[in-house]
């Protein structure tokens, strides 16, 4: 399998929005992308400026980032054709690889605005450079910058930034740099289409952790009703787990709980409720072991949430009377 590495470079609105606009908020006008093989050496590249169709205007934000020359915009190729040309390129078997996990998203809205075939028609696996970059070299998820990752592993800063190619190809020079092989298959999930069906959703295990991806629900109170989203098994043995830290929310867009296994010990569910752009809500679920003292700091952290909540009606209820 091939690893291409694909980096987009885009426009958006100067001001107000008309109704095609709100369709498109990104529009794509160049991709640049870097093909590695097995071994993660380069065996070829593609890149293709695009003419806008929708702002033919550079926004000024965008300008002051994106280094493409006007006359080279109006000397660009169509989307759909640029696209097509592309998708041939990539071939059979590969793997899509970003830096960051926005572009296959604005990729996907793009073609859809064209009235394009779906890359899929559900979520599909691709690898987050920026991910596994941090993982690597700093031990976690660090969200560093494309040019702090370029400078810190030494790579000769030979083409420019914020070029499409440009950002492909260091991109696919960090990939290359990964040491840990076992991150190559930490995959990320594209979710532009979610599963359609309870039958289709997504259960993918990686070592020390599982992820879920949810199909659809009409609003968030319905997604946190469903069984499959609240449930708790033992991702080691399988068992139906009894909670001993409730969901609560710490503020934000997700969900909390932990649950424990006789034979395993703790395990965190982390809920991550989000939208799609027909307006469905669903849910991203990870789980994973935790230590006895992590599960302690979240149960202290749920009882500092509820006691705050506690205060705070007591003292409504308090102002209440008074009047
Ligand atoms: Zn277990």
């Amino acid at each position: 399998m091939n690893y291409v590495v694909i980096d987009l470079e885009w426009n958006q609105p100067i001001d107000g929005r008309s109704n095609e606009e709100r369709e498109l908020c990104f529009e794509i006008i160049e991709i640049g992308a870097v093909m590695l093989n097995e071994k993660r050496q380069q065996i070829g590249d593609f890149s293709r400026v695009i003419k806008p169709q929708v702002y033919k205007k550079m926004n000024s934000y965008t300008k002051g980032i994106v280094n493409i020359p006007t006359f080279e915009l109006e000397h660009g190729e169509p989307f759909p054709d640029t696209m097509k040309e592309f998708l041939e390129w990539c071939g059979e078997d590969y793997i899509f690889c970003t830096w960051g996990s926005g572009d296959l998203v604005e990729l996907q809205r793009n073609m859809k605005y064209y009235g394009m075939k779906n890359l899929a028609k559900e979520p599909f696996p691709y690898l987050d450079v920026q991910k596994l970059y941090g993982l690597d070299y700093e031990g976690r998820k660090t969200a560093r910058s494309l040019e702090y990752a370029v400078s810190s592993l030494g790579i000769k800063q030979e083409v420019p930034y914020h070029r499409a190619f440009g950002d492909a190809y260091y991109t696919g020079k960090i990939l290359s740099a990964i040491r840990n092989e076992e991150l190559l298959t930490r995959y990320s999930y594209d979710t532009f289409h979610i599963p359609k069906t309870r039958a289709a959703e997504l259960h993918v295990s990686f070592p020390g952790y599982e992820k879920y991806i949810s199909r659809g629900f009409p609003d968030k109170i319905a997604a946190m009703q469903d069984r499959e989203v609240l449930s708790s098994r033992c991702i080691l043995c399988g068992k139906k787990l009894r909670k001993c830290v409730r969901n609560f929310t710490p503020g934000g867009k997700y969900y909390l709980n932990v649950a424990f296994c006789e034979e395993h010990g703790y395990m965190k569910s982390k809920i991550r409720l989000k939208k799609t752009d027909g307006g469905r809500v669903y849910v991203i679920k990870t789980q994973k072991m935790i230590s006895a003292d992590e599960m302690a700091e979240i149960a202290g952290r749920r009882a500092h949430i509820q006691e705050v909540k506690r205060i705070k009606e007591e003292m409504m209820r308090r102002t209440g009377k008074k009047e």
